[in-house]
């Protein structure tokens, strides 16, 4: 497998409102030949918990949600000591330009545009963990 290079499967946390995103992200990951252990949680509030909790590899986190967005738990990850260094990845539907920039401003590390491509999510999860070796 070519997940040689990490020390133990990466452990990746799906932070994202939508079941059926949710649904077709585990599968996309579970079917890759890299290894990913992968969390879900349906809300950003639960997200950090589980975030503080398990501390994950990378965090997937959706920028459209109910209650808490994206951006505003990026920011209260990124203002918790243990937190701070954890890949963030923002999956985003909005194809302005500005929203991208405001992403990366709020702490995320890059970005992944919906509509996921199903071949690459895999590869792109494994170059932004490579970013943070
Ligand atoms: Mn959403």
């Amino acid at each position: 497998m070519p997940t040689w290079e990490f020390c133990r499967m990466p452990r990746i946390l799906y932070i994202e409102d939508n079941r059926d995103n949710r649904m077709l992200v585990r599968r996309i990951l579970m079917a890759s030949d890299y290894e990913f252990e992968v969390e879900e949680a349906d809300n950003a509030r639960l997200g950090i918990e589980m975030a503080q909790q398990n501390k994950p590899d990378l965090i997937l986190m959706d920028m459209s949600m109910p209650e808490m967005d994206g951006l505003t738990a990026t920011r209260q990850i990124r203002g918790m000591d243990d937190l701070r260094n954890i890949v963030i990845v923002a999956l985003t539907a909005n194809a302005m330009e500005g929203d991208r920039e405001r992403t990366l401003e709020a702490g995320c590390d890059g970005y992944i545009r919906k509509t996921i491509d199903v071949d690459k999510l895999p590869d792109e999860i494994i170059h932004y963990l490579r970013s943070r070796q």
